[in-house]
């Protein structure tokens, strides 16, 4: 049966059995994304204060038929947090459920709402003397829920893992209503089926998070970072190898820099400092965290004299205070917005196995040069194997003169990545954007198992209509 529209008349409906104002016509910043790709036909948002409110919203939307689209910060790349054609969804925002419930140092836990952002997690660990190690670009806005919902990457994957990996336990609203009460501080417990793990990147078709209970970890007490010259992907490869076999775990960020990046840094954003007059066609930005009384700044110089002899590294900067690390970061995360700026023809999140990185990067140059001139931004988290390998046009056109060759660009790349055992999607999801890719890539007994577990617990298919499974 198809969905029915959050009209007025429902929201006046609901809006009755709810505490005055949860319920408001939808403003504008419900309804875009950071790409300015998809615009929302919603045209009314539920902003509950608790999981009670949450769950009464969820069953008045299943009793009645009604799309319900979570939206977090709004910072998600791949339109799952908007739906842009079909009858207008309720969006539901968890911003007023922002709290963090309790932070445990000795567990090394933080209990925290759905709609705390980032930062803030970020901070209250930090206030405990812990880390919560996620971090990625857009942690200013990004909201647990809408990170749990993606399963983010960012830049500590390599030490700490997923955001899958940082979760212990979960409250959710399913789509019947029904409230899962499964926020434990528990490290190990098997008692039968994971609906943590079902939920975590499921991009809000299987539930709404409302709350999550986080793994903390120890704060590494001093910090080194090194952005470091690589003659090359494979020479990148080789230089975390040796600095893994040498600084085990306390490898935390190792992501992989090319020239176009700095290009369009210098082009779009020009009072950023940049440590050089003419960036290298390659390089590596590298932290380190280690424990009191070690010198992470002298390790990575031994590293950097291994590197050298090797041949491996030629050139390299190592931060000398946090204000230099700083520095070399806000480079790293302003290179997404410089892309925006530039304005790609086709952006592409994928991983493929690490030993293979150098081979997609020769493979995927050259076959995109039998479609057209490009300018490529290759960069990204590196040491996970992921790669953000985004295609521009050449100097002196634009996006909009190559709209016919997106989809063309898009197949080549993925077909090597799919070839290479690698995925369409390493870190943002499939959301809306990738919604066919998945149809073509995907193992057809995962998809199928994929779609009776939505059809079992979402028969009328009401949360997050046509995110990640064709509605
Ligand atoms: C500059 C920039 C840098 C980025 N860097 C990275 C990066 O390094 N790594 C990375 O992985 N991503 C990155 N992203 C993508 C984005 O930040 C992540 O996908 C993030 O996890 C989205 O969080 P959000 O709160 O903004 O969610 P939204 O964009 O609001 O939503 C994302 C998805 O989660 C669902 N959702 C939202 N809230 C809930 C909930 N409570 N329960 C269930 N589902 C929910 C939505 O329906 C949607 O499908 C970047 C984005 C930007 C703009």
């Amino acid at each position: 049966m198809p969905l029915a529209p959050a009209d007025d008349a429902f929201a006046s409906r609901l809006g009755q059995t709810l505490p005055a104002d949860t319920l408001r016509p939808a403003e504008p910043r419900f309804l875009e994304e950071p790409r300015g790709r998809w615009t929302s036909t919603a045209t009314w948002v539920a902003l509950p204060r608790k999981v009670e409110e949450v769950a009464a919203i969820v069953t008045a939307c299943a009793e009645e038929g009604i799309g319900i689209v979570p939206f977090g910060g709004g910072t998600g790349l791949v339109g799952g947090q908007l739906q842009p054609e079909g009858p207008a969804p309720l969006v539901i925002s968890l911003e007023r459920m922002s709290a963090i419930r309790a932070v445990y140092p000795q567990e090394n836990v933080a209990v925290v709402e759905a709609g705390a952002i980032l930062a803030d997690v970020q901070r209250a660990a930090e206030e405990a003397d812990r880390l919560f190690p996620l971090s990625l670009a857009s942690e200013g806005s990004a909201q647990i829920g809408g990170l749990l919902g993606t399963n983010a990457g960012g830049v500590n994957t390599l030490r700490y893992g997923n955001a899958r990996d940082l979760v212990l336990g979960l409250e959710a609203v399913l789509p019947d209503g029904s409230i899962w009460h499964g926020l434990k501080r528990l490290r190990k417990d098997n008692t039968g089926y994971d609906l943590r793990h079902l939920l975590i990147g499921a991009e809000g078709t299987l539930g709404i998070i409302t709350a999550a209970s986080l793994k903390l970890a120890p704060r590494p007490t001093t910090i080194g970072t090194a952005l470091m010259t690589v003659p090359s992907p494979e020479a990148a490869l080789a230089l975390l190898a040796m600095a893994r076999g040498q600084l085990g775990e306390t490898v935390s960020a190792f992501e992989l820099l090319h020239r176009t990046g700095f290009d369009f840094l210098a082009e779009t954003l020009p009072d950023l400092r940049q440590p050089w007059a003419t960036a290298p066609d390659w390089s590596v930005l590298i932290e380190i965290g280690q424990g009191a009384g070690a010198d992470p700044s002298a390790a990575l110089e031994e590293i950097f004299a291994e590197a050298f002899e090797a041949g491996l590294v030629s050139d390299g900067i190592i931060a000398q205070s946090v204000g230099q690390s700083r520095d070399l970061w806000t480079l790293r995360e302003h290179i997404p917005e410089a892309n925006r700026r530039i304005g790609a023809v086709s952006s592409h999140d994928i991983s493929v196995p690490l030993g293979l990185i150098p081979d997609f990067i020769t493979r995927a140059g050259a076959a995109l040069a039998t479609l057209g001139d490009w300018r490529i931004n290759c960069f990204g988290h590196v040491g996970d194997g992921n790669l953000h390998y985004n295609v521009f046009p050449a100097p002196g056109r634009t996006r909009e003169d190559h709209v016919n060759q997106r989809d063309a660009i898009k197949t080549c790349v993925h077909d090597l990545v799919h070839d290479l055992g690698g995925s369409i999607s390493a870190e943002h999801g499939v959301g809306r954007l990738k919604v066919d890719d998945l149809e073509r890539y995907g193992d057809p007994a995962k998809l199928a198992a994929m779609r009776a577990i939505k059809a079992a617990l979402d028969p009328r298919s009401i949360m997050n209509p046509g995110a990640v499974l064709r509605a």
